[in-house]
C-alpha cells in the first residue's frame, strides 16, 4: 500500500475524468495537490474541481520545475508512462504511480477486476447487474463510467466492487489484487502506445500477480492468446468457453456450470435463447460473468434472474433495424481485429461488411480467414480504407469505398441480398470521420432509419 501522508506534495499528470478523480481523493487525504496537463485548455468543469482542491495547475506541457517539490505523481490511463518528467522523478525515487496502485489496500469491499481486449465493459456490466439481481449491492467502473478513486470518496453500502481495467491502468497497477480476476481474450490492440503485442499482453497479465491463495482467477479458455502462456497467480484458476475442462461451459446457447458451487454439487444450466446475450460473443461474456458472479456467492436463481432483463450496452451487436429482409447491424465499438473476427464467428457467408476508420496498428491480413469464410462484400470508410481493400482482395471478396457513413449505408443495402446482414465492424478508430464510437454509431442507425424511411416510401408508391 502506497503510504499518503498529508501536507506531501502529489502531482496528477493528465486531467480527464481519472487525473480530476485522483485529484480529489488526494486532496481528501490532506495532501497539497497538483496538476499537469499536455492540452492547453481545460473544461470549466475541471477548472472548478481543481480550485475546490486547491489545486496547481499547468497547461501544454510537462515542465522540470513543476514537478520540481513533488513528493508522489500520479499518472492517467493513457499518459505515456515515458515522459522525461517521469524519468526523471523515478530516478529522484519519487512514486510514479497509476490510480489502481493508489487504490490498492483502500478499497473497503472484495474487487471483481475484469480485463481482456474485447468484451470488458460487457462483462462488468453484466457482473454487476448479476449481483445486484441476487440482491448484492455493487459499484461498477473503473475504466468505465465513475473511476475508481471517485469511488473511494463515498463507496457508501456497496458489498464490491466491479472493475473494468485497461491494459494502461494494469500497467501502473502497483500492489493492486483483486479477489476474483478475469482475463476474457488477447488480440492485438493500443501497439502504438504498448511497442508490441507482448508487452501488451504483459500488462493484462497483470491483474493475476498479486493473487492470494483464497482468490480466483477466470480465463478464457478458448483464446490461443490466453492459453498460449500460463498466468501468475496464487488464486485458483478457473476456465470459460468450450475446451474439456471449462468451470462454465459454452454449449450454443446454454452455458453450463461444472459442479461445486451449489449445496447439491448438481450441474447448473443457464439459458440464454430468450435472453439480449444469445450471439456467440455474449455466450462468451455471460459464461465469464456468471463463474464470477456464482464464485462471489451469487445465487443460481438471482443469476437467472439478472440474465433474463439484462441490456448489453449500446453499439456492440446491436440490432439497428431490418429492410427488406437485410439487417443492419451496428458493432461501432468493434475498434480492433479481434472484435471484427469474433462478431463475424457468429455468421455464414452472408455479412456485408462496414469497414474502416484510423488504424490503431492492426495487421488487416488477420482478417482474410474470417472475410473469406463470413464475408461476401466489403464497404470501406475511411483512412483505412485502402489497407482493408488489399485484405479483402487477399480473401477474394468484392469491395467498395464509401465516401461516409450515409453513402456506406446505401452501398451495403444494394450489395446485400435479403436474409444478409448489412454489419458495421470497423475494425479501427473512427476519430479520422467521427467525434468517438458512439458518434460513428449513432450515425449508421441515423442512415439506416433514413433508409428505412425512403423505403417504405418507394414500397408506398409502387403499390
Ligand atoms: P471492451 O470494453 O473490452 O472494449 P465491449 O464490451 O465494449 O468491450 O465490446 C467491444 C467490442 O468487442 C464490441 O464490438 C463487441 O461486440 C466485441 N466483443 C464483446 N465481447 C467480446 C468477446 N468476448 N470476444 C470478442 N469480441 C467481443
Amino acid at each position: 500500500m502506497i503510504e499518503l501522508r498529508s501536507n506531501t506534495k502529489a502531482i496528477a499528470v493528465g486531467l480527464g475524468k481519472s487525473g480530476l478523480a485522483a485529484v480529489r481523493y488526494l486532496h481528501s487525504l490532506g495532501l497539497k495537490t497538483a496538476a499537469s496537463e499536455y492540452k492547453k485548455q481545460i473544461t470549466a468543469e475541471e477548472q472548478a474541481v481543481l480550485a475546490e482542491c486547491g489545486a496547481d495547475l499547468e497547461l501544454g506541457g510537462h515542465t522540470p520545475e513543476f514537478f520540481a517539490d513533488a513528493d508522489l505523481i500520479v499518472v492517467s490511463p493513457g499518459v505515456p508512462t515515458n515522459l522525461p518528467v517521469l524519468n526523471a522523478a523515478r530516478s529522484r525515487s519519487v512514486p510514479v504511480v497509476g490510480e489502481l496502485a493508489l487504490a490498492a489496500g483502500r478499497i473497503p469491499v472484495p474487487v471483481i477486476a475484469v480485463t481482456g481486449s474485447n468484451g470488458k465493459t460487457t462483462v462488468t456490466s453484466l457482473i454487476g447487474h448479476l449481483l445486484r439481481s441476487s440482491g448484492k449491492q455493487a459499484f461498477v467502473g473503473g475504466n468505465i463510467g465513475t473511476p475508481v478513486l471517485e469511488y473511494l470518496l463515498e463507496p457508501g453500502e456497496t458489498e464490491a466492487a466491479v472493475l473494468e481495467l485497461s491494459s494502461f491502468q494494469l500497467d501502473m497497477a502497483g500492489d493492486f489484487r483483486p479477489d476474483i480476476a478475469l482475463l476474457l481474450n488477447l488480440s492485438p490492440d493500443h501497439i502504438d502506445r504498448h511497442g508490441s503485442f507482448e508487452n501488451y499482453a504483459e500488462a493484462k497479465r497483470q491483474i493475476f500477480v498479486r493473487q492470494g491463495s483464497a482468490d480466483i482467477a477466470i480465463l478464457g479458455a478458448d483464446d490461443p492468446m490466453v492459453a498460449a502462456k500460463p498466468v501468475t497467480t496464487a488464486g485458483t484458476v478457473l476456465h470459460f468457453g468450450t475446451q474439456p475442462g471449462c468451470r462454465a461451459k459454452v454449449e450454443g446457447q446454454q452455458v453450463r456450470l461444472e459442479p461445486g458451487f451449489g449445496a447439491d454439487g448438481a450441474v447448473e444450466s443457464y439459458d440464454l435463447s430468450a435472453t439480449r446475450l444469445s450471439s456467440l460473443v455474449n455466450a462468451y461474456n455471460a459464461a465469464a460473468a456468471i463463474l464470477a458472479a456464482r464464485a462471489f456467492g451469487c445465487s443460481a436463481d438471482g443469476i437467472q434472474a439478472g440474465l433474463a432483463d439484462y441490456q448489453p450496452p449500446m453499439h456492440r451487436m446491436t440490432p439497428a433495424g431490418e429492410i427488406n429482409g437485410v439487417c443492419f447491424i451496428n458493432d461501432s465499438k468493434a475498434t480492433n481485429i479481434g472484435a471484427v473476427q469474433a462478431a463475424l464467428a457468429g455468421f455464414k457467408k452472408d455479412v456485408v461488411l462496414i469497414a474502416g476508420g484510423r488504424n490503431k496498428g492492426g495487421d488487416f491480413t488477420e482478417l482474410i480467414p474470417a472475410f473469406r469464410q463470413h464475408v461476401r462484400q466489403v464497404v470501406l470508410i475511411g483512412e483505412a480504407g485502402p489497407d482493408l481493400a488489399v485484405a479483402a482482395e487477399a480473401a477474394g471478396i468484392g469491395h467498395q469505398f464509401a465516401d461516409d457513413m450515409r453513402d456506406a449505408v446505401r452501398k451495403g443495402f444494394a450489395l446485400a441480398k435479403p436474409g444478409e446482414t448489412v454489419l458495421l465492424a470497423p475494425a479501427c478508430a473512427s476519430f479520422d470521420m467521427f467525434d468517438n464510437y458512439e458518434h460513428r454509431g449513432r450515425e449508421f442507425s441515423r442512415w439506416v432509419g433514413e433508409l428505412a424511411g425512403t423505403n417504405s416510401q418507394d414500397t408506398a408508391l409502387n403499390r
